[in-house]
């Protein structure tokens, strides 16, 4: 790509999955990706992989349930390039298990992460964005802020309600475009982590029937990035063909 049409892109979560997955495809584009989470081994690795293959990147750890790490990582990135034109809110956890089993420390980290997480970005770089008139701010949800199952309650409300706040910010904004990108099944380490371990295993076996490549997600954020200033992609679901 024309490097006149290079973008500053901030990406959470940029450590594993669609993150990453993200990072490479939006380098690839030409654009500087500005790589965040709390792994920051992983980043590392993945910045020195990007540059190796001429591109440009950098890394800061991240905690996205921190407003200050995230104002932080936010600031950093706008005083080094003089602007922010792209944050991806992608950090996400998913820790299932059904509502009776009351796993209440998992819930609130599931608010954390992906709802707060995303408020946090969103609180970080809006008002960079409304002063140059032009942004752009593209939440990841889910195909589970389409539909409920049984153990996703939580993990559904936090879907549901980042589409319901991008829809929010979206009507707010004339200048800024926003974007939701909601995947399927998708290979990543999201079942990797906590909820129950019955559950975890029954999304693990389900994801490796149908999971598409985080490519394909990816692939999605490179279009709606890619779009003139006055069109905004407003919502994109990025399933396998085989999920119902
Ligand atoms: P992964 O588990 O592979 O990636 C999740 C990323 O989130 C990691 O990079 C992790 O980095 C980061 N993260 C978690 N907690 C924090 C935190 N507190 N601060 C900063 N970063 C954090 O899963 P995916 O790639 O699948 O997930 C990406 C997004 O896609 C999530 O929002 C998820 O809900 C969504 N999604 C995924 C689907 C799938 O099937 N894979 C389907 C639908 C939606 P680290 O641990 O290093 O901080």
């Amino acid at each position: 790509m024309n490097s006149s049409f290079s973008k500053i892109v901030l990406i959470t979560g940029a450590s594993s999955g669609i993150g990453q997955a993200t990072a490479r495809r939006l380098a690839a584009d030409g654009h500087h990706v500005v790589l965040g989470a709390r792994r920051v081994d992983r980043l590392a690795a993945l910045v020195a992989e990007l540059q190796a293959a001429g591109h440009s990147a950098e890394y800061q750890e991240l905690d996205v349930t921190d407003v200050d790490s995230v104002r932080g990582f936010v600031e950093a990135a706008h005083a080094r390039h003089g602007r922010v034109d792209v944050l991806v809110n992608n950090a996400g956890v998913m820790p299932l298990s059904t509502v009776d089993a009351l796993r209440i420390d998992e819930w609130n980290q599931m608010i954390d992460v992906n709802l707060r997480g995303t408020l946090h970005g969103v609180a970080a770089v809006l008002p960079l964005m409304r002063a140059r008139r032009e942004g752009h701010i593209v939440n990841i949800a889910s195909t589970a802020a389409y539909r409920v199952d049984p153990t996703a309650a939580v993990y559904c409300a936090t879907k549901y309600a980042v589409r319901a706040l991008s829809e929010g910010l979206r009507q707010e904004n004339q200048d800024v475009r926003i974007t939701v990108v909601s995947p399927g099944y998708t290979q990543s380490e999201l079942a990797d982590h906590g909820g129950d371990p019955q559950v975890r295993a029954a999304v693990r076996a389900a994801a490796e029937q149908l999971a598409i490549p985080a490519a394909a997600v990816a692939d999605g954020i490179g279009y709606a990035i890619a779009q003139p200033r006055n069109v905004d992609v407003n919502e994109l679901v990025v399933r396998p063909t085989a999920q119902n």
